[in-house]
């Protein structure tokens, strides 16, 4: 029989748990959540998921280590940095947990354990190099080669949002850089784009129900979106030339990046044709917790 794998996933207000067994299918044995509850503070939420994972595991006595996604990566002294959950930054998240926890923690950036997930049992199931685009609230990313997601010297593989488009722009993003993707195709840099020239706010569904509509102000901004789109993927495929890439996060259910966006990424790469494809994620906002959970796998 073969053992379980477990992971968590750590996210700005749920944390979730999954136990699944992988004999040829997949099968998900557990998933439970429970809410993070980040503004108790650091402390509080490193007894939270410390707590959470120990009752976790206690049905699982086969295995030898637990999968743990969260936002942000390590510095050098394993300090957290780049975190949206911002308790966290600045703190030896991993090594406070890992001391209160009997079982060996594999943590991951969460962008690396969507890829991961996507890359073995999704969409990009069968390809070599699997590229994995995260676009929501922010733009992230993960490389995975081979089966195994690569990290990187300054943890920061993949990390195409913060790559600089328009190094003119007048708003700098929160790394403190001027002109980031992420500025320009998360969800808030599309309504902050549609904001800019309508003096009104609304939520990126909202601009593209007026976009089907035919709205101006609405196709100009998901016009912006997608060339803006294809400048900056277009930068990756030329740099890593991925078998595919995958995308997940709220933008992601766009449907014109897949069409017309996938036709900008074409004209500014360097080759006369672009082969890779653009597909959407297969497994969802269960991809997070899956790839976790693989992390564990092989220990
Ligand atoms: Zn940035």
């Amino acid at each position: 029989m073969s053992i379980a794998s477990v992971g968590i996933d750590i996210g700005g207000t749920k944390i979730e748990a999954v136990a699944i067994e992988r004999a040829g299918e997949l099968h998900v044995l557990n998933r439970t959540r429970i809410p993070t509850r980040a503004h108790n503070g650091y402390d509080a939420l490193v007894e939270t998921v410390s707590r959470f994972i120990v009752e976790f595991i206690k049905d699982y006595p086969g295995i030898h280590a637990v999968g743990v996604g969260m936002p942000g990566s390590t510095d050098g002294e394993g300090r957290i940095k780049n975190s949206n959950t911002t308790c966290l930054n600045g703190r030896l998240f991993r090594q406070d947990v890992q001391a209160r926890v009997p079982l060996l923690l594999r943590f991951a950036n969460d962008a690396n354990c969507f890829a991961l997930a996507e890359a073995q049992l999704g969409a990009g199931k069968g390809h070599d190099m699997v590229f994995g685009v995260i676009m929501g609230t922010g733009v992230g990313g993960g490389l995975v080669i081979n089966g195994a997601f690569r990290d990187g010297p300054h943890t920061i593989c993949g990390e195409w949002g913060h790559t600089t488009l328009w190094p003119d722009h007048p708003d700098r993003c929160y790394c403190g850089k001027r002109g980031c993707v992420e500025q320009f195709i998360s969800g808030p840099g599309v309504e902050n784009f549609f904001e800019s020239i309508t003096g009104m706010r609304l939520p990126l569904q909202r601009i593209l129900e007026k976009e089907n509509s035919g709205d101006i102000a609405a196709c100009q901004s998901i016009e912006t979106l997608l060339d803006n789109y294809g400048r900056a993927l277009s930068n990756v495929i030329n740099i890593l030339d991925p078998d595919i890439i995958v995308l997940g996060g709220g933008v992601s259910n766009v449907p014109q990046l897949y069409g017309l966006g996938f036709e900008k990424v074409a004209q500014y790469v360097f080759s006369d044709i672009c082969h890779t494809p653009i597909v959407q994620n297969q497994l969802g906002d269960s991809a997070g917790v899956l790839g976790a959970a693989l992390l564990s796998v092989d220990s």
